[in-house]
This record gives structure tokens, sequence and C-alpha cells, in this order.
């Protein structure tokens, strides 16, 4: 029976369309296949006519195709369904479409199906959805700060880690620019600045590297992040990856590991200062002393031949001793200021007697050098009258020794506020501005090889330590080869 009535506008479209059509009888048969069908499957259409199409059809697709079928031809209407063939080589072609009754006189007498191959669909779907598998396990599970923006700066993927790093939920920064939520606001302009740059010429200096930058919490603390930046172009749009780790642990750490190593070298520093201040003090302690037995045995030799003599040499011989007592002194004082045991003999008498009086006696230690009290403001003041003149002595005496070329020291005094203020000014060799704040640590001296200036670099430690003790301050204002001025105030009293 020829049950296939085609015209041949129909047929035309039979042999060229994409589609894979085929006729099948009531007892699923098939009548015809178009050249669509028997190309997807591999065989030849004359081949398969009269085959039963369920040979065809992959298994787990058998149950499903008869079922639709049948509601088809009991005129259910039903949507396409969706099916897989099997194809000659064994290849699993995925298909969708709809299948048609065709009745002669109210009995069906054949259906026909019309299918597309959607097997790549499938395939790019599938994949598609992997991907998004993967980046949403790739996302959840990243171990730093994963944010993706546009070239608007608006913000696309916000992950997990992100969340817990700067205290933003997704939902909270998802569409809207970043700038506003974790850039702090004086990098802010730089930020813009830096991506229309990039937008402009493509370069971008911040991209492709780890920086270290500081980001803002949602709290409003700003902390340290490491940043990495990458930039893809997808369809003509520019989107940029950035990888964040919060590193505060590792800033604190590294802080606390220069403070070791400051700390470390600070120490070996007083160590090779406390080393160099002992052969400084044996040769500071050792001329007097040297000089002390050359005048005792002098002594001793002309004991009964000249009686002018020892007199002089006795002069000499209690110079040294006073030299040596005062290096004693200064070295027991060291050692009481660092046990906080200096004592002090607290009264209240007028300053500038005292300061004229002291003047007057350093006067007589120096026959190289003029000291002049410039000004001497009336006022009294409370303190220790021995202590303060061992401070002024111990200027003047620096003065001395660091002007070897100038003859001139002044000194003076003068009232500021409720402050009596006091300087010793020299022309001598000055210090450095980089060292100018060294100068009253302990044993510290501008050059310590320097054998031409002799100290032990404690005497400005002990005045400073005395000056504030009276709740006073000590100074210093210099320039090299011009000279120095000390300074130091006291509370008046009264
Ligand atoms: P010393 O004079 O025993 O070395 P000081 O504590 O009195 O110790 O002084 C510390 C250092 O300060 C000196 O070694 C010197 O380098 C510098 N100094 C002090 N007074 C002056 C000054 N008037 N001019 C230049 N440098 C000075």
């Amino acid at each position: 029976m020829k049950i296939l009535n085609l015209d041949a506008d129909f047929l035309d479209l039979f042999d060229h369309t994409s589609d894979l059509i085929h006729f099948l009888d009531m007892q699923g048969r098939i009548l015809a296949v178009n050249p669509s069908w028997a190309s997807h499957m591999g065989v030849c259409k004359e081949e398969v006519a009269g085959k039963d199409i369920y040979d065809f059809i992959s298994p787990q697709s058998r149950d499903k195709y008869r079922t639709y079928r049948g509601l088809i031809v009991d005129r259910v209407g039903v949507t396409d369904i969706e099916f897989e063939l099997t194809a000659a080589d064994g290849g699993r072609i995925l298909v969708e479409g709809q299948i048609g009754c065709v009745y002669q006189d109210g009995k069906p007498v054949y259906t026909r199906g019309v299918f597309k191959d959607i097997t790549s669909r499938r395939m790019a779907e599938v994949a598609l959805r992997k991907n998004q598998q993967h980046l949403t396990a790739f996302m959840n599970s990243a171990p730093s700060a994963v944010i993706i923006i546009d070239e608007h700066q608006t913000v696309l993927e916000w992950n997990p880690k992100a969340e817990s790093i700067f205290g933003f939920r997704a939902y909270e920064v998802l569409n809207h620019p970043l700038a506003d939520i974790i850039i702090p606001l004086q990098f802010r302009e730089a930020h813009a600045r830096g991506m229309a740059h990039f937008l402009r010429t493509g370069e971008g200096p911040v991209l492709n590297k780890t920086i270290e930058v500081s980001a803002l919490h949602k709290d409003g603390h700003e902390f340290p992040i490491s940043l990495s930046i990458s930039s893809v172009q997808i369809e003509n749009r520019w989107l940029f990856i950035a990888f964040i780790s919060d590193i505060t642990e590792y800033k604190q750490l590294q802080e606390e590991v220069i403070r070791n190593e400051a700390a470390l070298l600070q120490s070996k520093a007083l160590d090779d200062k406390k080393d160099q201040f002992l052969s400084m003090a044996s040769h500071e302690l050792k001329t007097p002393l040297t000089s002390l037995k050359a005048y005792i045995q002098m002594m001793e030799r002309n004991v009964n031949s000249d009686a002018a003599m020892p007199a002089r040499f006795l002069g000499k011989a209690s110079d040294y001793i006073k030299k040596l007592e005062n290096l004693v002194s200064d070295l027991l004082d060291v050692s009481k200021i660092k046990a906080d045991k200096v004592d002090y003999n607290i009264e209240e008498f007028q300053f500038d007697d005292f300061l004229s009086d002291t003047v007057e006696s350093l006067r007589h230690t120096s026959n190289t050098h003029q000291i002049i009290l410039e000004e001497n403001a009336l006022a009294a003041c409370r303190g220790d009258r021995m202590r303060i003149e061992q401070v002024i002595q111990n200027l003047v005496s620096n003065a001395i020794k660091f002007s070897p070329e100038a003859g001139r020291i002044t000194v003076g005094s003068r009232l500021r506020d409720d402050e009596i203020e006091v300087y010793v000014s020299d022309q001598g060799i000055g210090i450095s501005p980089d060292k100018l704040s060294n100068v009253f640590d302990r044993f510290y001296r501008v050059d310590d090889n320097d054998m031409k200036f002799p100290g032990l670099g404690i005497g400005l430690f002990i005045a400073r330590d005395i000056i504030e003790r009276h709740r006073g301050k000590l100074w210093v204002e210099s320039e090299p080869g011009k000279g120095s001025t000390f300074y130091f105030s006291l509370p008046r009293a009264g």
C-alpha cells in the first residue's frame, strides 16, 4: 500500500532540510527517512526502510518515545519531545522535536517525526554549567578574597573570603561601585585616575603584580592588604579580577621582626659602646695617673735638695688628683643615675649670685679661654647648688674643649615666663644636625675615635639628668664650624 503521498515541494524540503525526518508505520517500522536523518545516523536511507525505529533509539529513550508516540496517536496534544538516537558508529545524537500522526478514515496510518539535532547545544550548555560550577567552587574555596569589577568599577563578583576580610556580604556590594566600598578616601581619586588612564592607554602600573596597600573594612578601620589585579577583555568589555589577602598579621609580625632586629642592633651597639667606653675610661684614668706618678717620683728624688720644687710639683700633683676625682665621681654618678640613687640637697638660693660666683671660679681654670658673663637675670631658684654648678662646669669645660681655635666662651641667664634660661656659648667645632639629639645619650661622643678631644661621653648625660630632676630642660643649638650653644632652663622660685 502506498501510504506516503509527498508532493514535489515537500520532497525538496524533505531532501534538503538539516532537520531529521522519519515516517513510521503503526508498528514502528521505518517507511522513509530523509537524507539528513541518514547522514546523522551514518546509514544509507534505502537500507533502513522496513527496520524497527526502536533499533535506532538509544535504550534509555525507548519507553519515553513509545509513550509520547502513543499519546500523539490518541490525539493528546503534547509539547516537544527530547530523546536520544544511537548512530551506526555508536555515537549518541540528542534530538528535540515533534511527532505527528496521519489518519485515513479516522484510523491512524502512519506517524511523522521532525527533529533537530541539539547534541552540540546541549554539550555547550553542560560545559557552561560545569564552568559555572567550577567558578563557584573556586570562588567559594579560594584562600584569598576574589573580587571582579567591570570598567565602571561595578562589583560583579564578591566571594565568601571577601565577605570575611571586608565585613560586607555579597548582596550589600554587588552592582555597587568598588571605590565607595573598600578604597580609603585618600586613595579614591588616584584609583579613578589610574582606571581612566588604563582605559585610555591600556597601561596599568599596578596590573599583574602584587602590591601592598591599605583598604577599608565595613566597620571603618583601615588595614593592610596585598593585592594583585589582572585584566581581561571579554567582548570589548574590560573586567578586572582582584586577588586580595589580609596581611595585618604578617605586617605585625614584620614590624615585630624589625623591632627585634633594631633592639638587637641597639644592644650590640651598646655593647660596642661599652667596649669603647672601657678603653676610653682606662686611657682617661691612666693619663693623669702617669703624670701623678711622675711628679711623685720627682718629689721623692728632690725631697732633700730643693725646697721650692716639691711645692710646685705638689700643686701639679693635686691638679691631677682633682682630675682623677672628677672622672671617678662622674662614673659613680652614671651608676647612681642608673640605679636612681642620686641624692639632691634642695634649697632656695639667689640664682644670679650663684651664676656669677660659678663663672668667676671657672675663669681661673682656663688660661686659654676667656669666660664672659654676658647677662645675668635677677631670680631665685630651688635646687641643688652643687649639682647645678656641676652642669655649668661641664658645659663650660666642653665649650673650652671643643673650641681649641677660639678663645671666647659666653655665659648668660635671662628670664622666660616662669623659668630661668641659662646658656653657654662657644665658637668651636660645632655639632652636625644629625648628631644633635644624640649628644645627651650615655657614652655618646660625636667622634669616638678622635683622641684630640678626650672624654667619656657621660658629662651631658649626667647634666641632662640633673636638669630634668629639677623639672627643667637641657638642649643645644649648633652649627658645624661655627660653634654651639647649650641651654638649660630651671623653674623660678617664689
Ligand atoms: P665628653 O665631652 O666627655 O665626650 P659629653 O657627654 O660632655 O662627653 O659630650 C658628649 C659629646 O657631645 C662630646 O663627645 C662631643 O662630641 C659633643 N659635644 C659636647 N659639647 C660640645 C661642644 N660645646 N661643641 C661641640 N661638640 C660638643
